[in-house]
């Protein structure tokens, strides 16, 4: 049986916190505001395992009232939630991702998104895609209030 799942989410841009996508820390004067470290690109990845095997979502798994979750670090959640769908027998196909960032530049960092990534859901590099785009000046992703992501999950039973 083969099943794909779908994530977004999107997080404020904010003056005193990191800027952390994809598990990499980015130097940048704006960082992310959530109750986790924020990695907008990581949730979304999240969001779409937990949507493809049909195992609630992000929200339900780890709620941002929970003070357990405050500040963690999402890789590690990451790594939780493949540890849930390998114990309900699933096996991750590939991912593929996109950033919506009006600023700073991400294609620098990328590969090491797409290695971390891996990495956290014992994958090989070329089963994870990350791509970004930018927000061309308009809307809340142009005009740098906010970094958003999207990514797709393809998993077998
Ligand atoms: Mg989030």
């Amino acid at each position: 049986m083969i099943r794909i799942g779908n994530g977004y989410d999107l997080h404020r841009l904010s003056p005193g916190r990191e800027l952390i996508l994809g598990g990499v820390n980015i130097p940048h004067e704006l960082g992310l505001l959530g109750h986790s470290d924020a990695d907008a690109l990581t949730h979304a990845v999240i969001d779409a395992l937990l949507g493809a095997a049909k195992l609630g979502d992000i929200g339900r798994l780890f709620p941002d009232t929970d003070p357990a979750y405050r500040g963690i670090c999402s890789m590690d959640l990451l790594a939780r939630v493949g540890a849930l769908l390998k114990s309900a027998g699933w096996t991750v196909l590939n991912i593929d991702a996109t950033l919506l960032a009006q600023r700073p530049k991400l294609a620098p960092y990328i590969p090491q998104m797409e290695r971390a990534i891996a990495v956290a859901l014992g994958l090989n590099e070329d089963q994870v895609s990350v791509k970004a785009k930018t927000g061309e000046q308009v809307g809340v992703i142009g005009q740098e209030q906010a970094i958003a992501a999207l990514a797709s999950a393809l998993i077998e039973q």
